[in-house]
């Protein structure tokens, strides 16, 4: 946020508007620069880092907590009645900043081919080659911790500062580095990732790269006893890794699938049943491991919400399904740490059937219904992004939320925005004032959808 635009701001809103003081939406990333010179001094600029690394958390002096949640209800009431999906199914912009909008035409989609260049990162330059490890093999890797887990096929946004440039340069030669996740279990894991795009280098500027995330690891127990991880991406630490294998079972009747029969199979249940009758367990245990049942499944779950973005391969599905389905981040640890798809495919067809809620990740108040992701991005419905500060937000996007749910900020901006052609407005718990998200409202009058939402993974959770 730019020195100017902040007093443009703190002079535009009345006594009868909240101050936000260190919302971490997507730009207000650098707000501790400008606090630094502020009436509130250093306590600001403290809670402005925090806010944009860790919390989301809005705070307001001199007034007291009854007023607040009613004023949050008001601007909620207001941003609602006027960037609401009633708008957006009727075609009206959102306005209440006074935009004029641009004269409506007909109905055009959203290209969801664009969220996927994250365009917002400036001009980028390809970078060849790609660095493959032998799966089984232990190999000394240069590593950096990251908040949540990337799956393969996973692209990763990233911007590092002058100085994590320079040293992650140095170290790794700039081409490729392996992310840490937090530990679960008594294990830790992460994943190799190649650096496919990055801007004009400049030692004078920050680094600015999109990573695709290919091969999971497991961290060896004897680095683990040596390194901490604890920091951002770019804080790069060398440690030993064993490179997982990617398995499957094969078809579980199909060491027994024989003679004219088999090119029946696996379609024909009436054969499938044939064979199970010389077999150990009955047909319904086979097909949990079944990999093209779950996909078909899977593919019946995702016709209902309209996502059609779904992978073929059944490795990559599995590992998109983890990342866009409704899976608890228990779920997700498992899917990670197994090798065999059938055995992540059976987690994720458990999950299928139950009603699932996005609850705050502070207060548990109820926020959003599953059933109402979409996909935004071709990359699914859950994707990362990253805000100027180098913050990556894992952001899963909605048609709607629960009314009174959240609290959305008037004051709307598109720069640095992750989609192209919407503005964007910090969105906060009703409950607790706990940054959720943001609102994203079209720009154009014919836009499609013309509002959405958009969860950051890290502060809500999914429930039954
Ligand atoms: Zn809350």
């Amino acid at each position: 946020m730019d020195p100017e635009d902040t007093e443009a701001r703190e002079e535009s809103e009345g006594d009868d508007e909240i101050e936000m003081l260190d919302a971490s939406g997507i730009y207000d990333v650098v707000a501790a620069e400008d606090a630094g010179s502020g009436s509130s001094g250093s306590q600001e600029a403290e809670n402005n880092t925090n806010g944009m690394r860790f919390g989301m958390r809005y705070y307001n002096t001199d007034r007291n907590v009854s007023w607040i949640f009613r004023t949050l209800q008001r601007f909620y009431r207001e941003s609602t009645s006027s960037g609401s999906d009633e708008d957006a199914r009727s075609g009206r912009a959102s306005n209440e900043d006074g935009d004029e909008g641009t004269p409506s035409g007909p109905p055009q989609n959203f290209d969801t081919e664009l969220p996927t260049n994250h365009s917002y990162l400036g001009k980028m330059e390809s970078v060849s080659g790609i660095d493959y490890y032998e799966p089984g093999k232990k190999y000394q890797i240069h590593v950096s911790p990251h908040h949540s887990i990337i799956f393969p096929g996973q692209t990763l946004p990233v911007i590092l500062s002058q100085s994590q440039a320079f040293h992650l340069n140095n170290q790794t030669e700039g081409r490729s580095i392996g992310l840490v996740f937090p530990p679960f279990g008594s294990e830790q894991y992460g994943v190799t990732c190649q650096m496919y795009e990055t801007n004009v280098r400049n030692p004078r500027l920050d680094l600015r790269a999109k990573l695709r995330a290919h091969q999971r690891f497991r961290v060896c127990k004897e680095s683990k006893r040596n390194n901490v991880f604890v920091g951002e991406v770019g804080d790069v630490v060398e440690v030993e890794v064993e490179i997982l294998p990617e398995l499957s079972l094969g078809c579980p009747l199909g060491n027994h699938f024989r003679g004219s029969l088999e090119k029946f199979l696996p379609r024909s249940s009436r054969v499938k049943m044939l064979y199970c009758h010389a077999r150990t367990w009955p047909l319904f245990v086979y097909d949990q491991y079944d990999i093209g049942r779950v996909m078909a499944k899977i593919k019946h779950f995702l016709a209902a919400h309209k996502i059609e973005t779904m992978p073929m391969d059944p490795i990559l599905c599995s590992f998109w399904s983890a990342k866009n389905l409704p899976l608890e981040q228990e779920d997700r640890d498992r899917i990670f740490a197994t090798n065999y798809v059938e055995v992540r495919m059976r987690i994720i067809a458990e999950k299928l059937n139950d009603p699932y809620y996005y609850h705050c990740a502070e207060c548990n108040h109820k926020v959003a219904k599953f059933s109402d992701v979409f996909a935004m991005s071709k990359d699914g419905v859950q994707a990362s992004y990253c805000n100027p500060g180098g913050y990556i937000h894992d952001t899963v996007t909605l048609y709607h939320v629960e009314e009174d749910a959240l609290a959305v900020e008037r004051r709307k901006s598109t720069e640095f925005s992750w989609f192209p052609g919407y503005a964007w407005k910090i969105s906060i718990c009703s409950q607790c004032r706990w940054h959720l998200g943001w609102q994203f409202v079209a720009e154009k009058k014919n836009l499609m959808p013309q509002s959405f939402y958009g969860l950051s993974q890290r502060n809500i959770v999914l429930k039954l």
